[in-house]
């Protein structure tokens, strides 16, 4: 019986890297033996022309090409879950759409599932190097994996893409995560399974720009901490706790010294030094608070992981 294997990638503004990658993974098809492929392209609300360029492949192979185009951008979380949500296949891989996730990697990934002898249910890909990216980029990215392995009890590898090859159970195991603030590399670890890691050479987009920034990743690793850790609020108790031990030492040694020794409790100056501190850690510390219940709010609401305006 053939299986079949759904390929989701989500595009955000790539109109030049769709063609690409559809003849690239054309390219190794025939060594994925006994598989039947399915493309599931999502236009991340790109405004380019992206989504003409699904079409065109749709038209030319309805049999395989299918694509799903969102009311405007709703991130790459979404549109990842927007694609499992559509697959059909007893497979699913999730790729980018810029060849950064080479396909040449699709037949040994579907050897190490398909193997009787392994027990495997997911293969995941890592990156050797950071090759190609800026230094600063690289350090912050291996302080945000030390520290969120530390803090987190969800284990997220370090240099692991989102490319990764998936069995059904696990997809359904995903899906089953209905979760508005999404996490994807959280996720994957979170379900459990077994999954294999094979490691590759960083590689440059094949067309395009990249759309994260510093400032965006910056973002996303925060919301990883606070999506798979409650650390922060621990430590947030823990300082005000060890501010308040402090504080109280420092009140009793004022008034001891007041009593025994007539010392005049002089100098405002470092009273001020001391509110403004504790006033820092107060602030800080509900800014920590706050992150949380903003990630609570936008649960809450249950609003819609994305909107759907087109789909074949
Ligand atoms: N992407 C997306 N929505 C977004 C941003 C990115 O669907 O809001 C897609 C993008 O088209 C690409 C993948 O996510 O297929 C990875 O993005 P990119 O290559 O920009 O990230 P990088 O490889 O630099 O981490
Ligand atoms: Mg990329």
């Amino acid at each position: 019986m053939t299986k079949k294997l759904s390929i989701i990638v989500p595009c955000y503004f790539e109109e030049e890297s769709v063609p690409l990658f559809y003849d690239a993974v054309q390219r190794v098809a025939p060594e994925l033996k006994d598989v039947e492929l399915e493309y599931w392209f999502i236009n991340d609300g790109s405004t380019d022309g992206t989504l003409a360029e699904m079409r065109k492949l749709q038209e030319k192979d309805p049999q395989h090409v299918h694509y799903a185009s969102f009311s405007r951008n709703f991130g790459k979380e979404a549109a990842l879950y927007c694609g499992l949500q559509q697959a059909t296949g007893d497979y699913v891989v999730v790729m980018d759409v810029d060849l950064q996730d080479p396909p040449e990697m699709l037949p040994i990934m579907l050897k190490y599932l398909e193997d009787p002898n392994e027990d495997y249910d997911c293969v995941g890909t890592r990156r050797l190097t950071r090759e190609g990216e800026p230094p600063v980029r690289s350090f912050f990215a291996r302080m945000f994996y030390k520290l969120i392995n530390r803090i987190s009890d969800t284990e997220i590898v370090d240099g692991a893409r989102d490319y990764r090859m998936m069995t059904r159970q696990m997809v359904d195991a995903i899906l089953s995560m209905s979760e508005y603030n999404r996490f994807s590399k959280g996720i994957f670890s979170w379900v459990g399974f077994n999954t294999k890691y094979l490691e590759y050479k960083n590689r440059e987009r094949a067309a395009g720009t990249t759309s994260w920034n510093f400032w965006k990743l910056f973002q996303y690793s925060i919301d990883g901490i606070v999506n798979f850790s409650q650390a922060p609020l621990d430590i947030a108790t823990f300082i005000g706790a060890l501010t308040a031990f402090v504080s109280l030492i420092g009140i009793l040694w004022i008034i001891t010294a007041k009593i025994f020794f007539g010392n005049p409790t002089a100098g405002w100056p470092s009273m001020v030094c001391i509110m403004l501190f504790i006033g820092g850690i107060q602030l800080s510390c509900l800014g920590i608070v706050g992150k949380y219940i903003g990630k609570i709010y936008a649960e809450v609401k249950h609003r819609p992981i994305y909107i759907l305006k087109e789909k074949k």
